[in-house]
């Protein structure tokens, strides 16, 4: 049994017993006049009230550096000893915190053990065109940056989806609503995590993305409000904008036959 929390963003949480493991992890969930205005910074007593206990974190993986999805990986990293696996971006920012040589740097299509009985594939994507039809923040965290950063200086960096296989059982981790048809090809997992916003700005996603990977089961996320708190056991604050019955219903209408899923953040589904 895999026990997978999603924890609002793009975070996943898998626990199996024995090992703990994270995808973007982000607990800071900064306002959105603060994210336009000012420089951000992790909220250590969020994280802590969310990760109790750091240290017993094997391993971190990070799709691409936007603030959401990375801006607290230095902090979480530095209370454990766990791999962290990510682009040179997530690299330079790591090196900025004080954490040189900590991250398993990929480019592409690399295969990192995690402990005996996990592994992670991080598959090339491209990042959704969520900014006016752009990606937001393009380009790599520059080295002569200086903390603390505004949001726009955690700049994408390279974009992955990671592909974990735990126990068996394989998960795709697609944090941002895109995809690369040829990257994906030969991949496929029992279970596919979608990123909601932006996507009907790709065409083919996520209808051509599902038929590449074929999962039993679709779990839609990355629609919660993430610029406001998420009391645990309430109902998720969805972005405005995202139409998500209607993602639900395209899936459903193209693939009758699978399992789709909408859960609250901080709900744990077992697969
Ligand atoms: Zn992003």
């Amino acid at each position: 049994m895999i026990r997978v929390t999603w924890t609002g963003a793009a975070g996943l949480q898998f626990e199996t017993g024995q090992q703990t493991i994270l995808i973007d992890p982000y607990h800071t969930r900064v306002g959105i006049f603060h994210t336009l205005t000012r420089v951000i910074l992790p909220d250590e007593a969020a994280i802590s009230t969310h990760l109790p206990d750091m240290e017993q974190i094997d391993a971190i993986v990070v799709s691409h550096t936007h603030s959401d999805h990375a801006l607290d990986v230095p902090y979480i990293a530095g209370h454990c000893d766990c791999t962290v696996v990510g682009s040179a971006s997530l690299n330079t920012l790591m090196e900025l915190n004080g954490l040189p040589n900590r991250v398993r740097v990929c480019s592409g299509g690399e295969t990192v053990p995690l402990g005996e009985s996990a592994a992670v594939t991080m598959v090339p994507t491209a990042h959704g065109l969520v900014a006016m039809g752009k990606v937001p923040f393009p380009g790599e965290i520059g080295t002569d940056s200086c903390l603390p950063m505004r949001a726009s200086g955690y700049r994408v960096g390279t974009v992955f989806a990671p592909k974990l296989v735990i126990h068996g059982k394989t998960f795709i981790h697609v944090g941002s609503a895109n995809f690369i048809d040829a990257e994906m090809a030969g991949h496929t997992c029992d279970v596919l995590f979608l990123c909601v916003p932006g996507w009907k700005k790709r065409q083919g996603y996520p209808r051509r993305l599902i038929e590449r990977v074929r999962p039993q089961t679709v779990v839609l996320f990355h629609h919660d409000d993430f610029s406001k708190p998420h009391i645990k056991g309430t109902r998720t604050r969805s972005l405005p904008f995202t139409d998500i019955k209607g993602m639900v219903k395209t899936i459903e209408r193209n693939f009758p036959e699978l399992r789709v899923m909408v859960p609250d953040v901080y709900d744990t589904l077992e697969f």
